[in-house]
C-alpha cells in the first residue's frame, strides 16, 4: 500500500475529484447544485454567516421585524394548497419550551421530509406577523444530528454552545448541515497543501497558512478563528487575482502589432468635416487617448465607459476610420442580432453615402441567408469591407479578415471573454481592442476586474437632450395607481410619441433568459408564488384597454426569431408601432428618438444598472422622456430602495455607487456579471479597495523578482485555476 491510498489524513489533494472522498451520489448532488467537482472547489464554498448558539432569542419574546436565531424542536408540519392562487404552503410549528412559532414556506413541500416532528435545529430569519401571530417566512435552518448534547450544564454542551455554527449557502436538496458534513470529511482527509501566498507576504501581513485558514473558516471554535481564516483567504483571493492581472498585462504589452495612423485629408478627416454636431469635450479627450493608443505598435486594450447616449458609438467609429485610413479593417461586435443590425444602420447613416461606399460597412451574423452570408464573408476576407458588424458569428471559424486592425466590443457584460480571445487571433498581429460599456464601473471594480485594461470615461452628455423624468409607482402603498400608468402611457402615445413597456417575463412563469435579472431570493420575498407581470399578460391588458383600441402594439422577446425581432425593431424605429411590450432584449443600445415613455413593470425584479439602461432608451432626442418604475415591493425593503435609487438620479456613476452599497452581501463580481460562478468568494470590491491595492503592490513585487512564477509553483497553480474558472469576468482581451 502506498502513502497515497493509506487511510486517514493525506489521502487526497485540492484537485481530487469529490466522488472519491464523498461517494458518487453526494458528489453528483454537489455538482448539480453548485458545479463543484474537486475538493478545492468545495473547500472554497465558505459559510455565508455564522450563527451563535449563545446568542439565541427566546421564542417568548420575539421582536417583530428583527433577525433572530432560535434553537427549537419541530412540533408539527402541515402542507396545504393556497386559497387565492396556485401553489402550496408549508407550515411548521416549532417550540423552544417558552413559546411556539410558525415557519412558513411557499411551494416547498419537500421540506416535509426535513422538518419532521421531534427534530431539533437552529432556525434563523426575520420575524413577521401574520394575522396577529409571529412567524418566520422562509427561514434558514440547520437541523442537528441526534448526537447533539442537550444537557445544558455539561462542559460538552458549553463548548458546543460557544462554537459558531457555519451556515452555508444551501439549496433545496443540499442543506447547510449536509455541506458542513461533507466539508468536514474533506478537511479530515486532506494531505499537505502548498501555500499560494509566498512566505514573505504571509509573514509581512500576519496571515495564516492556507490549510490552517481553511480549517478556521469551516470549523471555527471561536469567532476569532473564522475571522482570521477569512482575512487570510480574502487576501489570498485579492493577491492571486492581481497576480493574474499583472501577468496578463505584461503578456499583452509583450505583443507587437501594426501602429495605425489617420492620414491627413483621409477618411477620418472627411468624416469629422461631415459631422452635423460638435464632439463633446469628453468625446474629444477620449478620442485623443484612443488615437494615441492606436499609434503605438503595442495592442490597445481600452475600456470606454459612458452613459447611455453619451456618444460612444461616434467615438468608436472615429477609431475605425483611423484604422481604415491606414488600410486596416475593424470588427464591431454587438451582444445581439438586433443590436448588430441597428449598429450597421446607424453607422451607415453617420458615414453618409460617400464614406459608406468607400468603407463598405457589412453585416455578418449567423441568421443571414446563405447567399448574403457568403457575400459578407468574401468582403471581410478580401478586405473590401473595412467595417464588419456582427455578433458571435463574426468569430466563427469560417470568418477571416484581410487585415484586422481593431476590434470594438459593444457592451462587454454580454460578451464572453473566450469569444474576444478567438477574435483576437484572427489578425496576423493581435488587433487593437476597444471595449464599450454603458454600465459605469466604480474605480475599485475597474481595478479589480479590468486591472489589465486602460479605462476612459465619457461623463458629459451631448447638449440638446430633453431629459427624463422618473417616478416610482408604489403599488404596495397605492394600488389605485395602476390604471394611471396605462393612462399616462396613452397620453404619450396620443401626442404621436412611442413607448416601451418592459416586463420581467415572457409569459407568466417563463422568465426571459437573462443572467442579470435578480433572482427573487427566498429571504426577500414571502410572495414568490405570485406570478410576475409578463409580456403576454401586459399585451392582453393593453389590447383590451379602450384607450389603446386603435393603437399599434407589438411584442419583442427572446423567444422570437432574430428575423422577427429585427422586423419589429425596424417597424418601431420607423414609427409604425406605438407601444412595444418587451423583455430586457431591448435593453442595450436601442436608439429611437421619438420614444418618450418607458414603463417597467415589476421594476424591483431588475438590477439597478439594468433599470438605468432601460431608462436610457427614452429621452434620447428632443422629446422629453418619462420613466415609470412600477413595483409592488414594500416601502423600506431593499428591493424598493433599489428602485427608488434609480428614480432619484440620472447619474449612472452615482447609481453604480448606490448599487454597490445596497448589494452588501452580493458579490459584484458574482454570477450576475460574470454569467457564471465567481471564484472571488470573499472579496468585495465595494469594501476591499485598500486591500486590493495592497495586494496589487505585493503581487507586483513578487512578479518583479520572478516574472514567470517559476519559484512560486503554488501561486502559479492558483493563477491557472483562476484562469480556468473565472475567465468569465477576468478580462483576457
Ligand atoms: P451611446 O452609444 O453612448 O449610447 P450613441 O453614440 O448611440 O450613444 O449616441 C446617441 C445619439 O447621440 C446618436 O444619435 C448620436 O448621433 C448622437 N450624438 C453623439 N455625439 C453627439 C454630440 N457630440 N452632439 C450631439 N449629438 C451627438
Ligand atoms: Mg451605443
Amino acid at each position: 500500500m502506498t502513502a497515497a491510498d493509506a487511510p486517514g489524513a493525506g489521502r487526497f489533494t485540492l484537485d481530487t475529484r469529490l466522488s472519491g472522498p464523498l461517494g458518487g451520489r453526494t458528489a453528483q448532488a454537489i455538482e448539480r447544485a453548485f458545479g463543484y467537482r474537486t475538493v478545492g472547489q468545495l473547500l472554497g464554498h465558505y459559510p455565508r454567516r455564522y450563527a451563535m448558539r449563545g446568542e439565541l432569542t427566546a421564542l417568548a419574546s420575539l421582536p417583530l421585524d428583527e433577525n433572530v436565531t432560535i434553537v427549537a424542536e419541530v412540533l408539527e408540519v402541515r402542507v396545504r394548497d393556497m386559497r387565492q392562487r396556485r401553489g402550496s404552503i408549508l407550515e411548521a410549528k416549532i417550540s423552544d419550551g417558552t413559546g411556539i412559532l410558525t415557519l412558513t414556506f411557499f411551494n416547498q413541500k419537500w421540506r416535509e421530509n426535513d422538518l419532521r416532528p421531534g427534530r431539533r435545529g437552529i432556525f434563523a430569519g426575520k420575524v413577521g406577523d401574520y394575522k396577529g401571530n409571529r412567524q418566520l417566512a422562509h427561514p434558514d435552518y440547520q437541523l442537528f444530528d441526534d448526537a447533539t448534547p442537550l444537557d445544558a450544564d455539561s462542559a460538552a454542551a458549553k463548548r458546543w454552545a460557544e462554537s459558531p455554527i457555519p451556515i452555508y449557502p444551501a439549496t433545496g436538496s443540499l442543506a447547510s448541515w449536509q455541506l458542513a458534513n461533507s466539508i468536514a470529511l474533506l478537511l479530515d482527509g486532506l494531505g499537505p497543501v502548498d501555500d499560494p501566498l509566498p512566505e514573505v507576504v504571509r509573514e509581512r501581513r500576519s496571515l495564516l497558512g492556507h490549510l490552517e485558514a481553511l480549517e478556521a473558516i469551516h470549523r471555527p471554535e471561536a469567532a476569532a478563528d473564522w475571522k482570521a481564516g477569512r482575512r487570510t483567504l480574502r487576501f489570498t483571493e485579492a493577491f492571486v487575482l492581481q497576480t493574474a492581472l499583472l501577468q496578463r498585462r505584461a503578456e499583452l504589452r509583450a505583443h507587437t502589432t501594426s501602429a495605425r495612423h489617420p492620414s491627413s485629408g483621409g477618411l477620418l478627416d472627411r468624416f469629422d468635416a461631415s459631422l452635423p454636431f460638435e464632439l463633446t469635450g469628453d468625446q474629444q479627450e477620449v478620442g485623443a487617448e484612443i488615437a494615441d493608443d492606436l499609434a503605438q505598435p503595442v495592442p490597445m486594450n481600452r475600456l470606454v465607459q459612458g452613459e447611455v447616449g453619451s456618444g460612444k458609438t461616434v467615438v468608436a467609429l472615429r477609431a475605425m476610420l483611423a484604422v481604415a485610413d491606414s488600410g486596416g479593417q475593424s470588427a464591431l461586435l454587438a451582444p445581439t442580432e438586433v443590436l448588430a443590425a441597428q449598429h450597421l444602420r446607424s453607422i451607415a447613416r453617420m458615414l453618409g453615402p460617400d464614406l459608406s461606399a468607400a468603407l463598405v460597412p457589412t453585416l455578418l451574423t449567423g441568421q443571414l441567408p446563405a447567399a448574403e452570408r457568403k457575400k459578407a464573408l468574401l468582403r471581410a476576407a478580401a478586405g473590401q469591407s473595412r467595417i464588419v458588424v456582427g455578433t458571435h458569428a463574426l468569430i466563427g471559424e469560417t470568418v477571416s479578415f484581410a487585415d484586422l486592425g481593431l476590434v470594438v466590443v459593444d457592451e462587454q457584460h454580454r460578451f464572453g471573454v473566450e469569444q474576444r480571445e478567438a477574435l483576437r487571433l484572427k489578425g496576423q498581429h493581435p488587433p487593437h481592442v476597444l471595449v464599450l460599456t454603458a454600465t459605469p464601473i466604480p474605480r475599485t471594480v475597474a481595478m479589480t476586474v479590468f486591472g489589465d485594461l486602460d479605462v476612459s470615461t465619457i461623463r458629459e452628455l451631448p447638449v440638446g437632450r430633453a431629459g427624463i423624468e422618473s417616478f416610482v409607482v408604489p403599488l404596495a402603498d397605492r394600488p389605485g395607481w395602476r390604471p394611471r400608468v396605462w393612462e399616462r402611457l396613452a397620453e404619450e402615445v396620443e401626442q404621436g410619441r412611442q413607448g416601451f413597456v418592459v416586463c420581467p417575463a415572457i409569459e407568466p412563469r417563463v422568465a426571459e433568459d437573462d443572467g442579470e435579472q435578480l433572482e427573487a431570493s427566498e429571504a426577500d420575498s414571502t410572495d414568490d408564488a405570485k406570478p410576475g407581470a409578463s409580456v403576454a399578460s401586459v399585451l392582453a391588458e393593453l389590447e383590451a384597454h379602450p384607450r389603446f383600441a386603435d393603437k399599434r402594439i407589438a411584442q419583442l422577446h427572446g423567444r422570437q426569431s432574430a428575423e422577427e425581432k429585427d422586423t419589429t425593431m425596424r417597424a418601431f424605429a420607423a414609427g409604425e408601432i406605438d407601444v412595444l411590450v418587451a423583455t430586457t432584449v431591448i435593453e442595450v443600445g436601442v436608439d429611437v428618438p421619438n420614444a418618450s415613455a418607458m414603463v417597467v413593470v415589476d421594476a424591483d425584479r431588475f438590477g439597478v444598472s439594468q433599470l438605468h439602461q432601460l431608462r436610457g432608451r427614452v429621452g434620447r432626442g428632443a422629446v422629453p422622456g418619462l420613466c415609470l418604475l412600477v413595483t409592488s415591493s414594500e416601502s423600506g425593503s431593499l428591493a424598493r430602495q433599489r428602485v427608488e435609487a434609480v428614480a432619484a438620479t440620472l447619474d449612472g456613476f452615482e447609481l453604480a455607487r448606490v448599487d454597490l452599497e445596497l448589494r452588501q452581501e452580493g458579490d459584484v463580481l458574482g454570477a450576475s456579471q460574470s454569467g457564471g460562478r465567481s471564484s472571488l468568494k470573499l472579496l468585495r470590491v465595494a469594501r476591499d479597495g485598500d486591500l486590493i491595492a495592497d495586494a496589487r503592490e505585493l503581487a507586483a513585487e513578487v512578479l518583479a523578482g520572478d516574472e514567470g512564477l517559476e519559484r512560486h509553483g503554488a501561486l502559479a497553480e492558483e493563477v491557472r485555476r483562476l484562469d480556468a474558472e473565472a475567465s468569465g469576468y477576468l478580462n483576457k482581451a
